[in-house]
């Protein structure tokens, strides 16, 4: 039988990457994804920008939405600092499976916690499961036209608070047009285009952090 893109990528992992390696476990995919078979990584262009921002802000909590194969939680969570960790949400369940072999292989199970599901459904809980108070970053990487609405729950359960920086993936491409407008015009964002290519090509597209400044 066929094996999936998912299931291709966790065994060029397993070829090619460093068990405890963080970074050969990137570069693993990245390989395999420039060179073999596109995928929905962030990608390494993007990435490097990914990267500033989370050593920039320097977060305790992470919520990331949309979490793949679990390469860009690699990416963040290599880069956290002790004691922190990243709430990755995932609803495709084979996905989840591949995702939690890349993050085991590359070591950093104790800085990650997957959760699979739906972020609508999940984001109303995650004060009372996880015992968070705020996110310090969210990164939005799941399906476009869910970025609004889960930043306008997130505002409403409270996990949103002065100083939590979202990081928005894929906003010219495919696109996030309500999402953008939101953040650019609210007076509560101070929000930033930073430009860079779709995942290992050379179109057009960027990420949007934008700063919450408080009610
Ligand atoms: N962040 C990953 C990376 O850069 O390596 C890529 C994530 S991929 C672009 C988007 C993922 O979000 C898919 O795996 C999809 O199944 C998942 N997804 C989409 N909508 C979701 C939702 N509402 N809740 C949870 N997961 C979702
Ligand atoms: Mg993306």
């Amino acid at each position: 039988t066929r094996t999936s893109r998912p299931q291709r990528i966790l065994k060029a992992v397993q070829r090619k990457a460093t068990v405890g390696d963080p970074q050969s476990v990137i570069t693993a995919i990245d390989h395999f994804c420039r060179h073999r078979e596109w995928a929905m990584n962030v990608g390494d262009e993007k990435g490097s920008i990914l990267d500033s921002v989370v050593s920039e802000v320097s977060p305790v909590t992470v919520l990331e939405l949309g979490t793949y194969c679990g390469y860009s939680t690699v990416r963040i969570a290599r880069l956290l600092p002790p004691g922190a960790c990243v709430i990755t949400l995932e609803f495709n369940p084979d996905y989840a499976a591949i995702a939690r072999q890349v993050i085991q292989w590359s070591g950093l199970e104790d800085k990650v916690q997957l959760v699979e599901g739906a972020s609508g459904d999940w984001i109303p809980w995650m004060k009372e499961h996880f015992g968070v108070q705020a996110f310090d970053l969210v990164f939005l990487d799941h399906w476009k036209e869910r970025y609004l609405p889960d930043t306008k729950l997130l505002e409403e359960c409270g996990l949103i608070q002065k100083g939590t920086v979202l990081l928005a993936d894929n906003v010219i491409c495919p696109g996030t047009p309500d999402y953008l407008e939101y953040v650019r015009n609210s007076p509560r964002y101070n929000s930033h285009y930073y430009r860079s290519h779709l995942e290992y090509t050379k179109a057009e597209d960027g990420l949007e952090k934008s700063v919450f400044l408080g009610y």
